[in-house]
């Protein structure tokens, strides 16, 4: 598995051919969003748009960080709203389970269709497409010296994971997503 190295060589080599310095994205969102003016970009290797701040929704979920450590467990809290990673193959939601969808455990939004999903031997729950394009939104991740494309949760922003270019078809992508902060629901109980 050469992934890892593959990813900094990318990012790497992305970042010096673009003179990228976009640095500080990382860490706490501004509560208030509209404040801050919007930039966005597309992202050459995934063809997604990345932002620096998070869409506008009616529904966001913008809860208090006490709030926060009451309703999840530490694990979820250090990965959705600390940007956290799970060990690879901790085994939470990387088999398959049959038809229906994997929802955010912090907002129970619809992230990932199961019929999306795919076994792509890294030890993460592995998609190659949203549930619905406007559930997910993406921002730049230029830490731990890499370049990559973060996904968040559109409805309470919450870490997820990250996307690559290397997915099966049609998309060639993977969403490499932490299976801890995954509910899954099968699909007569799937809310849509
Ligand atoms: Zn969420």
């Amino acid at each position: 598995m050469d992934l890892i190295t593959k990813c900094i060589a990318l990012g790497m080599a992305a970042a010096a051919a673009a003179g990228l310095a976009i640095n500080g994205v990382r860490g706490s969102l501004p509560q208030s969003s509209s404040q801050i003016m919007n930039t966005s970009q597309v992202d050459p290797a995934t063809g997604l748009t990345f932002r620096t701040t998070p869409p506008e929704r009616e529904d966001r979920l913008i809860l208090s960080d006490a709030e926060w450590k009451k309703k999840l467990t530490p694990e979820q809290y250090k990965i959705l709203r600390n940007h956290g990673t799970e060990p690879a193959f901790c085994g939470v939601n990387l088999e398959s389970k049959g038809e229906g969808a994997y929802h955010c455990v912090g907002c129970d939004l619809p992230l990932f269709n199961a019929t999306e999903k795919f076994d792509s031997g890294s030890g993460w729950p592995s998609y190659t497409s949203p549930y619905n394009k406007d559930n997910l939104w993406y921002r730049l991740d230029m830490s731990f010296g890499m370049r990559r494309i973060e996904v968040l949760c559109a409805r309470c922003d919450g870490h997820l994971g990250h996307v690559f270019e290397d997915g099966p078809p049609p998309t060639g992508l993977r969403y490499c997503i932490n299976g801890t902060i995954l509910k899954f629901k099968p699909k007569e109980k799937a809310a849509s």
